[in-house]
């Protein structure tokens, strides 16, 4: 059993931990249940008022994951993978949100998570070589360690709009929806945005609301998911097949055969996530072979679409082949031709995060839809009735913004987070983020990022993803307590060198070549980094792994001068 002992500093009993997890998504549960059983004390802070984290908040119509289920899941315990049964390929946010939970009961790991308590400000003390963490209600907290379990996509982000205050209706923002069921049946709503988020819940609400109306500033590519059950259903029309990946045709009961085969496979791909990539380059087939093998994955559906040739994320010729055939595509699919086109993305294939649908495009064909394209004249005001754009107010009951988030750096820069000379992660991430892996930064020793901004995360499958974290990081710490060192912190040298190897791989990288949150495009006035490693997993993992078999190089185990 852990123990805490309440230790104090000045007036105020402070509550002292080895491990302090900020955040209680699938990064802080994992965390919390691999140092149980190593002797660590340690203790979740979370604010929301149940664990899930991105699967506690958006819980907007249609919320769903777009890495399969069998895959979107954690791998530590073969118990756990045999036991849970996933009912979709593609699992709805409320099943997703019963999976953390059953994750937080089945490990006992409740106790030792306190909900509704907000991070506010970490602060590290050079002399006692401890975090002092500050919350909005409560007393501070102690810990010799920091692990930031925040989140890369959890903070909201409402762009200015003259007179969203005075709108009469509701205002929802996807990341942020209610606990209590919307019911749109019979009204006028809006939504502003069209990334993945209004690609999912679109189509939903249109079936519900009287009329909806998209304001879209840019379209995006979106693939068909082609959901299906997973059970085998003699009563319906379900075999149960097809559980996962791109021509490969099994069922649940096979795949936990050999469920350690499937995270092997997945663990070798560049985003963490198993399917058969072909390994031909699109240029160097015929154009009837190039169609057969895009209808083909077009028809199998979800994100093994990128997979269909070898080139499309480093060759803009090839590239630009997947974006004409999803074009086309549109122009088969939406009926009205002015609205296919306005649908129609022009930039490169994959470059923002491809979305993965049900029945988007197809939408468009309804009588009660309609789409604003706002690309060249923005929403000119929020008024009291509804939005008013082009020259025109569309009266609306309700107004849902699914304009995203301030990514990767947003959550933890909401903290006020100071390391050695009281220096402040603002100001040092002032001109955008640094670190050394996404692990460890220099000046803030002690305090380790669970998918922070250096690391594949975002480009990957981010199960895969959170469990290599915290396993390097557990590690980690029992690597310092055996040798009795109290104190680890990325060299600056370090720290600058992988900022620059980021910075290579990403500059001629596709996904760099266009405004998105991976670069901080959607937020005014944020620096334009392209943030997450897009080295690939296997790479990242390898590197990592030698890092710390050589006794954690770019590491120092003390004060270094910056
Ligand atoms: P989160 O789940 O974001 O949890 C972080 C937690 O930290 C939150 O509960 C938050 O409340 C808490 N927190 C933050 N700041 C504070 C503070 N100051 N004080 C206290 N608590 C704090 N990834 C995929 O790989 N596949 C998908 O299909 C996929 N779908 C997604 C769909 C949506 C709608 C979104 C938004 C993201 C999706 N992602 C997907 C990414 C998703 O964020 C990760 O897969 C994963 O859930 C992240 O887990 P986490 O624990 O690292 O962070
Ligand atoms: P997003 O991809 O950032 O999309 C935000 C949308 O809002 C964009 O269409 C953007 O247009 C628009 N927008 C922002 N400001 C605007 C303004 N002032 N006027 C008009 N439009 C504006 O956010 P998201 O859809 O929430 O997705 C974020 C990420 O979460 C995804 O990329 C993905 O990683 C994850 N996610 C995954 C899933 C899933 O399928 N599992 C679902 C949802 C989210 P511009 O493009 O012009 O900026």
């Amino acid at each position: 059993m852990m123990t805490t002992r309440a230790i104090t500093t000045g007036q105020t009993p402070s509550p002292e931990y080895d491990v302090v997890i900020v955040g209680a998504g699938f990064s802080g549960l994992y965390m919390l249940h691999r140092l149980r059983g190593t002797g660590f004390t340690a203790r979740i802070l979370e604010r929301a008022s149940d664990v899930g984290g991105t699967w506690y908040w958006n819980r907007y119509p249609g919320a769903r994951c777009d890495v399969e289920s069998m895959q979107y899941a954690y791998s530590f315990s073969p118990e756990l993978e045999q036991e849970w049964v996933w009912t979709e390929q593609y699992a709805t946010q409320p099943e997703i949100l019963s999976y953390a939970n059953h994750v937080a009961d089945r490990f006992d790991l409740r106790c030792d998570i306190q909900l509704n308590t907000d991070v506010l400000s970490a602060t590290y003390d050079e002399s006692a070589q401890r975090w002092r963490i500050e919350t909005k209600d409560g007393p501070p907290i102690s810990a010799a360690f920091c692990i930031m379990a925040t989140g890369c996509l959890s903070t909201t982000n409402t762009p200015h709009f003259d007179g969203l205050g005075t709108f009469a209706g509701t205002v929802y923002h996807t990341g942020e929806w209610p606990h209590e069921v919307v019911d749109f049946t019979g009204q006028q709503v809006g939504i502003i945005g069209t990334g993945s988020s209004a690609i999912q819940s679109i189509p939903v609400i249109a079936e519900q609301a009287r009329h909806l109306y998209v304001f879209q500033r840019t379209p995006h590519y979106t693939v068909p998911a082609r959901n299906r059950y997973l059970q085998s259903d003699p009563e319906t029309r379900h075999s149960g097949r097809s559980a996962y990946g791109f021509d490969v045709d099994l069922t649940i009961e096979e795949i936990k055969a050999d469920y350690a085969g499937l995270r092997e496979r997945a663990r070798n791909m560049f985003a963490a996530l198993a399917f058969t990539p072909n390994r031909k380059s699109a240029l160097e087939v015929s154009e009837s072979e190039r169609q057969r093998e895009f209808e083909a994955r077009w028809q199998s559906g979800g994100v093994p679409f990128q997979g269909a040739f070898i080139d499309l994320v480093s060759d803009r010729q090839a590239n630009e082949t997947a974006a004409r055939f999803v074009r086309k595509k549109i122009g088969e699919t939406v009926h009205d031709p002015v609205v296919a086109k306005a649908l129609m993305p022009t930039y490169t294939f994959g470059c923002k995060r491809l979305a993965v649908d049900t029945g988007y495009y197809e939408t468009y064909n309804r009588t009660n839809v309609t789409l604003v394209d706002v690309s060249r004249s923005p929403i000119e005001r929020i008024t009291p009735n509804g939005v008013r754009a082009q020259g025109c107010e569309y009266p609306l009951d309700s107004l849902i913004t699914a304009t995203g988030f301030d990514a990767m750096t947003g959550t933890l820069l909401n903290i006020d987070i100071r390391g050695r000379r009281g220096v402040s992660l603002r100001d040092k991430w002032a001109e955008g983020p640094t670190s050394y892996l996404g692990l460890g930064i220099a000046g803030f020793p002690n305090l380790f990022t669970i998918t922070g901004p250096g690391s594949p995360s975002v480009l990957t499958n981010m199960l895969q993803s959170i469990e290599q974290h915290v396993d390097w990081v557990v590690a980690c710490l029992e690597y310092l307590r055996e040798r009795d060192i109290p104190e680890i912190e990325a060299t600056p040298d370090a720290e600058i060198a992988w900022v620059a190897h980021n910075n290579e791989v990403a500059n001629d990288h596709i996904r760099s070549s266009c405004t998105s949150w991976y670069i901080g495009g959607n937020i005014e006035g944020k620096p334009r980094v392209f943030m997450p490693y897009v080295g690939g997993f296997p790479v990242y993992v390898e590197k990592c792994n030698e890092i710390a078999a050589n006794g954690y190089t770019g590491f120092s185990f003390g004060a270094v001068s910056a």
